[in-house]
């Protein structure tokens, strides 16, 4: 491992379908699964995770209005996959293997899976 510092690729290592459990803000300690990855806000949407109220206005189809949740985003580095090796919030590596790039768990060294 070399020490030359290259900026996370976060959205690289997290992906659509991955569990993650949230490690920083007010959810902490939740999981989920991704639901969406928005890489341009670097920010995931994570199954319910991060509820936001929304008020909704009457309308012909809805003549109540009300209030909906739905997930909002959350910054990416506020979550961590889930390893499905060691079932711990770790951290993921890139490596090659053969001709592909995999995601590692650089805790249990399982190959979580290709990238
Ligand atoms: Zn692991």
């Amino acid at each position: 491992m070399g020490k030359t510092k290259t900026k996370d690729n976060f959205t690289k290592k997290i992906r659509r379908g991955d569990t993650v459990r949230v490690i920083q803000g007010k959810e902490t300690g939740k999981q989920g699964k991704i639901l969406r990855v928005i890489p341009e806000d670097n920010r995931v949407v994570v199954e319910r995770v991060n509820f936001i109220k929304r008020h909704v206005r009457p309308t012909q189809r809805n003549p109540q209005g009300g209030v909906i949740e739905r997930e909002a985003p959350l910054p990416i580095s506020n979550v961590m996959l889930i390893c499905p090796g060691c079932g711990e919030a770790a951290r993921v590596g890139m490596r090659e293997e053969g001709d592909e790039k995999v995601r590692y768990c650089k805790k249990c060294d399982v190959t979580v899976d290709k990238g």
